[in-house]
């Protein structure tokens, strides 16, 4: 399962991606030379910025930054240059930009690694309770005789249920810092705003689900919550120091 995780995060994004979608130079010169001298501001030098001609197949909208080395790529959709501002677009690829310059990418793949080892460390600590308590009843008494399967299944799927709530709080911990260094970046609060309604209109999220919801289902804090924040955080405003300023080169 590692390996299929660092292939999904690491390797999808350049050699899979680009064969389902044409990734073309970025149409809008003025927009390109902006999004790469933020980059340039946030520590991401020497990279490409590629248009995907996503809207043949979604609406969705998406961007990221992604690649090691030469690698190295900061993508838009052509969905979301169509319906984004500018100034949306500069706080969107601030957010993106933090995922990579904080090494966000290195920190899942630890984690969720982490985590799928230790559920399935339990899934199998308590399988050899299962097993001595009714495994006459089912008629095998190891998980090497394939008859278990089902039973690793349920107890993967009991194991998940329970360790899901750690590994989303984490990525929302995640998702939250990438919107401080987009804000801190930008400063662009009124437009980071105006993003994520329009996000918010496109995939027709609860803007402030329950708490069941948000625990077992939301990878980003819910767009009302991230709205609250761009309206409340503005240190560069309040004589306050930045928590990422000394990562902008000037
Ligand atoms: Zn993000």
């Amino acid at each position: 399962m590692i390996p299929f995780i660092i292939v999904g995060n690491l390797i999808a994004p350049v050699w899979i991606a680009p064969l389902f979608n044409k990734f073309e130079p970025m149409r809008d010169k003025a927009l390109e030379t902006r999004i790469l001298s933020m980059a340039d501001r946030a520590g991401i030098e020497g990279s490409r910025v590629f248009e995907v001609n996503k809207s043949v197949d979604t609406k969705t909208l998406n961007a990221y930054v992604a690649g090691i080395f030469n690698t190295r790529r900061i993508v838009l959709w052509d969905t979301i240059i169509k319906r984004m501002s500018p100034p949306e677009l500069m706080f969107v690829m601030g957010h993106e930009m933090a995922h990579y310059v904080l090494g966000h990418v290195w920190y899942l793949v630890a984690f969720s690694s982490l985590l799928i080892m230790a559920s399935l460390y339990a899934a199998y600590r308590a399988s050899g309770a299962v097993l001595a308590r009714w495994g006459t009843r089912f008629g095998f008494t190891t998980l090497a005789d394939i008859a278990s399967l089902p039973l690793i299944l349920l107890l993967v799927s009991v194991f998940s249920l329970i360790v899901t709530p750690l590994s989303l709080a984490f990525t929302r911990h995640i998702e939250h810092e990438a919107d401080r260094f987009g804000l801190e970046i930008t400063q662009a609060s009124h437009s980071a705003g105006t993003a994520f309604v329009k996000l918010q209109e496109d995939a027709l999220a609860n803007p402030r689900p329950g708490l069941l919801y948000k625990l077992w289902r939301e990878s980003h804090p819910p767009l009302g919550e991230r709205i609250d924040f761009v309206n409340a955080y503005h240190p560069w405003r309040d004589g306050q120091p930045l928590v990422y300023g000394d990562r902008f080169k000037k």
